[in-house]
């Protein structure tokens, strides 16, 4: 019987020490401040702002947003975004997606100054990332990294398998993988049999937003199991990953909710405090 792996222990440990930091910063007059920018009418976007909100005033740093209707124009959001790119008060920007369907979100993304991007979306902080130079990583795998931290820490070698491959997730996750010297699978729904990939997982990683696609038979016994499936069942959040039975054969999984949505959150603030510190060495 494995165990499930506290991230909420996890996240209020590495919060405390991240609070030193922006204490520091502080002391050399920066607060760090993220602005947020939201143009879509999407309930669960409202969720994450507020979470992410919520910990920005946790941690002291400031935080401003903007809320935009369907009425918005691209060129709005564009020259509001040049406007904070060059606001030496500003050092995170966040726009949070989906955006209304007449936006271009590649073109807005790209308007941030990857100098800004706390999300690491940008194509120039993509680019590191593959390089294996980035330290504004994608906050979602960045985030389940630290987790990984704390149960593996040498991943050199290990049969890493992630499934999903999407921008924000399943990708940047490989490559971090990459970067650390594990040998990487990356499935997809077009991916044939994909038990025979996943049950060979030392460390197995599930962001498809398919509720309990992986199954106790899918798993390497021993192995890490990480889930970042966000599934809505009867009222209920449930995981991409059948956590109950799955614990049975893996070493750890992590729980959906209060695993990697923490992660993710907290992550955000990392890349933040990461960001005004380097824009305060210009
Ligand atoms: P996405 O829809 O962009 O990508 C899903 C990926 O899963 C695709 O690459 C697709 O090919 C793959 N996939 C779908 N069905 C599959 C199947 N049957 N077998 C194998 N692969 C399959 O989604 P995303 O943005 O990467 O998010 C994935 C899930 O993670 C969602 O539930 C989302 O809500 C959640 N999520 C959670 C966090 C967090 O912080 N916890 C962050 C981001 C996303």
């Amino acid at each position: 019987m494995g165990e499930i792996i506290n991230v909420k222990e996890i996240v209020s440990r590495k919060k405390e020490n991240l609070k030193l930091e922006i204490e520091e910063l502080k002391s050399k007059g920066i607060i760090p401040k993220l602005v947020v920018i939201l143009a879509n009418n999407e309930d669960a976007s409202r969720v994450y702002v507020s979470k992410k909100r919520k910990l920005c005033k946790e941690l002291g740093i400031l935080e401003e947003e903007y809320i935009f209707d369907e009425t918005v124009k691209e060129q709005e959001i564009e020259d509001l975004l040049e406007k904070l790119n060059n606001d030496i008060l500003v050092h995170g920007i966040l726009v949070q997606l989906p955006l209304f369907k007449h936006l271009d979100s590649k073109k807005i993304l790209e308007t941030i100054s990857p100098k800004k991007d706390v999300d690491g979306f940008h194509p120039v902080n993509i680019g590191k990332l593959m390089q294996g130079t980035g330290s504004i990583v994608p906050c979602t795998p960045k985030g389940i990294m630290t987790i990984l931290n704390e149960v593996q820490p040498n991943i050199e070698g290990k049969e890493a398998v992630v499934v999903g491959r999407s921008l924000i997730v399943g990708r940047p996750m490989s490559a971090l993988f990459l970067n650390k010297g594990a040998t990487v699978t990356t499935c997809h729904s077009k991916t044939k049999n994909l038990k025979d990939h996943t049950s060979k997982a030392d460390i197995l990683v599930v962001a498809t937003g398919v509720a309990h696609l992986i199954t106790e038979d899918m798993v390497k016994e021993g192995s890490i199991v990480i889930d970042v499936g966000i599934n809505r069942l009867d009222g209920k959040l449930i995981g991409d990953v059948d956590t109950e039975n799955v614990v049975k054969r893996a070493k750890y999984v992590t729980p959906v909710p209060g695993g990697v949505g923490l992660t993710t959150v907290y992550t955000l603030m990392e890349n933040l405090v990461e960001l005004a510190k380097s824009l305060a060495l210009k």
